[in-house]
């Protein structure tokens, strides 16, 4: 009983752990290292489906034998594909009402945007609807949510999509209409809406009918997203990257022609005169099926699930990454976020009362989808090179203390 009590407590989070394949740009001494080694592939390996073994053993270095066991462990050899199938319930999961998330977690260079979104959604401003053999699980997930919506007729949700960046703890709209959205300052806020949901003020949510609709945007997206070159790796992302996927009932009310509640700044409503609490402001009826660019005012009024995949920015410490002066400011943001997110997601685990959500934008924002019935996926990335080992390490600590 009271295993299932700590259960419940604990919400529905899976832990999964990815090694990623050592690549050309790993060091050429890692290299070498496993060339001779009785088992190539670097320091850190799938033992079975379970469990990841960090062994390094090289003369010099500290001796380094620790196993850590997840959910599901995937080897270097294991497909997008793979890794998809186990995600893909939690689409049904979604259409039936829970909120979801799945977050890629991990040093920078580790295979989370590999994971999340592949490397032609990167590359392309408008990827192909139909998933490539390396599609990640975005452009899958857009595919297969949208096949089940096609083949039950009983369900004909609305599907709306945001797309937001959470930069040096700031949240930036990646669908605004603005050309200059990320420099000017268009800071977004988290509010709570009158139905006790977390919302982020005068965001975008586009309405999308399809797969290539879905996708489409989320290339938009990722062209602002922030990005600055470290020493790990050339093209490194200094944000986080959190796509919101809300479903509502196709029985909303008729479009707002007036826009302009829409774009009013955000205001905490007044204090609740009984619990001292600022109440939520109030929130306009809903619109629905607006252009490109358009704003929802009330993204939750009619909603009945959420589902939220987040790319987090890489977990590596300042001195690994070489940087200095503002990148060192980014990089001391993201690990105060992702030690918020460990907080909040090791306070989940452990059935505690508290949940410090508040912490940091990234969790507030994450909040609907981390607690309660939600389900939560964490795919904790790491690099198998002996170079990488502390970052890895701290990787897989940061996934044991969610389990
Ligand atoms: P991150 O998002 O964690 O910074 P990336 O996803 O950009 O890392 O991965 C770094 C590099 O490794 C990219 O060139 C990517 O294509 C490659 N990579 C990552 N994971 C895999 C994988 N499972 N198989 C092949 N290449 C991968």
């Amino acid at each position: 009983r009271l295993q299932e009590a700590l259960a419940e407590l604990k919400g529905d989070i899976r832990v999964l752990c990815r090694i990623r394949p050592l690549l050309p740009f790993d060091d050429k001494a890692q290299e070498l290292v496993s060339r001779n080694s009785s088992v190539s592939g670097g320091v850190v390996h799938a033992v079975d489906d379970e469990t990841v073994l960090v062994e390094c053993t090289r003369p010099g270095h500290p001796l380094i034998n620790k196993t850590y066991t997840f959910e599901r462990v995937y080897g270097p050899a294991a497909s997008q594909r793979v890794v998809f199938e186990d995600v893909c319930p939690l689409l049904t999961s979604f259409l039936d009402g829970y909120n979801v998330c799945i977050m890629a977690y991990g040093q920078t260079g580790s295979g989370k945007s590999f994971t999340m979104l592949g490397p032609h959604c990167q590359e392309e401003p408008a990827p192909p609807s139909e998933p490539r053999g390396d599609a990640g699980i975005i452009p899958r997930a857009a595919g297969e949510l949208f096949r089940l919506i096609s083949e039950d007729a009983s369900r004909s949700p609305e599907v709306d999509i945001s797309i937001v960046e959470v930069y040096n703890n700031d949240i930036f709209d990646l669908l605004a209409n603005d050309s200059c959205r990320v420099a000017s300052g268009m800071k977004r806020q988290v509010l709570t809406t009158q139905q006790g949901k977390k919302a982020v003020c005068g965001l975008t949510y586009q309405s999308v009918r399809s797969a290539a609709e879905f996708l489409t945007l989320v290339g938009r997206g990722l062209q602002l997203r922030a990005k600055q070159p470290t020493a790990v790796h050339a093209e490194s992302s200094r944000s986080h990257l959190v796509i919101t996927v809300t479903l509502a009932t196709a029985t909303s009310p008729p479009p707002q022609s007036d826009q302009s509640a829409s774009t009013e700044p955000c205001r905490p409503g007044p204090r609740s005169p009984a619990t001292g609490k600022r109440q939520s402001p109030p929130v306009p009826p809903r619109t629905r099926g607006h252009g490109l660019g358009q704003v929802a005012p009330d993204p939750l009024g009619q909603v009945h699930a959420t589902l939220q995949l987040v790319d987090l920015a890489g977990s590596e410490c300042a001195g690994v990454s070489g940087v200095t002066g503002p990148a060192l400011r980014e990089t001391s943001c993201i690990n105060r976020s992702l030690a918020a997110l460990s907080d909040v997601l090791g306070a989940l685990a452990e059935g505690r009362s508290h949940i410090p959500y508040r912490n940091s934008r990234l969790t507030h924002l994450l909040q609907d989808v981390l607690g309660g019935d939600a389900k939560l996926q964490v795919i904790v990335c790491v690099s198998p090179g002996q170079r990488h080992v502390a970052e890895t390490l701290q990787s897989l600590r940061f996934g044991a203390r969610a389990r």
